[in-house]
């Protein structure tokens, strides 16, 4: 077991230090350096490890184990020895981003907690967004507009975020808001009059360097609400990109953003209308074209018997088959269309004639595995796909053979 300095808290600004290498190790399978000191927090309290380099060696994590050892998780081997001084440089942005984001969940926290009563059960710190899960079932956008401007009144009036060491029974009589998890002596983290609480992790030192937080939305969970955040540079981030997506659709729309949610519904209403049109448009053509194959057709018992590669007829009328085919009849019909996906499409109706089921099995079973077809129906209509276009002509040929031997019979 090594033992680490950890200046972190201590020293949360600073950004670069010399350091003297104890060990080289191993964490979860990668290089790691155990440094006498460190400037680098290791991942906890649901804040993410920092990371930065260690002379020109890229420092991808920085982890703690169970016996208090800190883990400084390289990218590569190590080209330096134990024994060595070293130089940690923290990826500022990085890390500064995220005591944002920390720090603004415990006003956000404390703050709801204040205003509604309403507890914080987790939370997570993603790279896009952090998130709060409440022991509420929901919160009304009242609630989140009040929550959002109390919150950005704090951050503007730059409280100090402050930290102290207390004894186990101090940190208990002071009644906060969450159940403190470690034994012995607590971190704890005030904002004045806003929140205090225990909490190991590095936040920025007064409320005005949040800038800014956003709601982003709500999800459910557990029977509880998720609600999702930005603070800091993400939030200036979030706005700026939101205003982009306006403007750009107010472009393409050629309105004012004020008019893009009514031009947007009208447009999806016309969108409906248009594709409605369209679908009774293929409906006829579809009818059109296979009432031009039904009068070329050969007849067997009065039946057309009717075997099409439709490989160039549009889509939109392929699709549309089944419905024109329901005022067609009597009728023995085979469709086959090659797909841009080397793949065929299959379409079998068999109206108004004798033993359409048996017949169905017998190309199920002696027609569609040339083109190896899958697919299923029901009298009088059954459709699939064949992973194989390069048998149709066979299947075509197989399928007029079954069609003649079953109606002749
Ligand atoms: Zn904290």
């Amino acid at each position: 077991m090594y033992s680490t300095i950890p200046l972190y808290y201590s020293n949360s600004y600073d950004k670069k230090l010399r350091a003297f290498v104890l060990a080289l190790s191993t964490y979860a399978g990668k290089p790691a350096v155990i440094l006498d000191r460190t400037l680098f927090y290791p991942e906890g309290g649901g804040q993410v490890g920092d990371i930065g380099m260690l002379n020109d060696e890229a420092v991808i994590d920085t982890q703690k184990d169970d016996q208090g050892t800190i883990f400084h998780v390289l990218a590569a081997e190590p080209t330096f020895a134990v024994g060595d001084t070293v130089t940690l440089q923290l990826d500022w942005s990085h890390r500064y981003d995220y005591m944002q984001q920390h720090t603004a969940q415990h006003l956000l926290s404390g703050t709801m907690h204040r205003l509604f009563g309403i507890g914080t059960v987790s939370v997570h710190f993603g790279h896009a967004d952090m998130s709060i899960e409440i022991d509420a079932q929901e919160l009304s956008d009242t609630n989140i507009v009040q929550l959002e401007d109390t919150v950005n009144a704090i951050i503007r009036q730059a409280i100090p975020v402050t930290s102290k060491i207390v004894g186990q029974e101090e940190a208990q009589a002071l009644g906060l808001r969450r159940s403190i998890k470690v034994n012995g002596d607590v971190r704890i983290i005030a904002i004045k009059e806003c929140d205090t609480i225990a909490c190991g992790g590095i936040h920025v030192s007064n409320t005005s360097e949040l800038h800014y937080i956003q709601y982003l939305r709500s999800e459910r969970i557990r029977g509880h609400l998720r609600t999702f955040w930005v603070a800091g540079s993400r939030a200036i981030a979030t706005i700026r990109k939101n205003q982009t997506i306006v403007d750009t659709v107010g472009t393409l729309l050629s309105t004012p953003a004020e008019n893009i949610i009514e031009n947007v519904s009208t447009l999806q209403q016309q969108l409906g209308e248009a594709q409605y049109l369209g679908r009774l448009h293929a409906v006829q053509v579809a009818k059109l074209l296979l009432e031009k194959e039904l009068q070329q057709a050969k007849k067997v018992q009065n039946i057309p018997l009717v075997v099409v590669d439709a490989s160039s007829w549009s889509e939109p009328y392929i699709k549309n088959l089944p419905e024109a085919l329901l005022e067609l009849s009597p009728l023995a019909l085979c469709v086959v269309s090659e797909r841009e996906d080397e793949k065929l499409n299959w379409l079998i109706c068999l109206k108004g004639i004798e033993h359409e089921g048996a017949i169905f099995q017998a190309i199920r079973k002696q027609a569609l595995p040339l083109i190896k077809g899958k697919g299923g129906g029901k009298p009088p209509l059954w459709q699939g796909i064949g992973a194989d276009k390069t048998s149709k002509v066979q299947f075509i040929k197989q399928v007029k053979a079954i069609f003649l031997e079953w109606i002749n019979g």
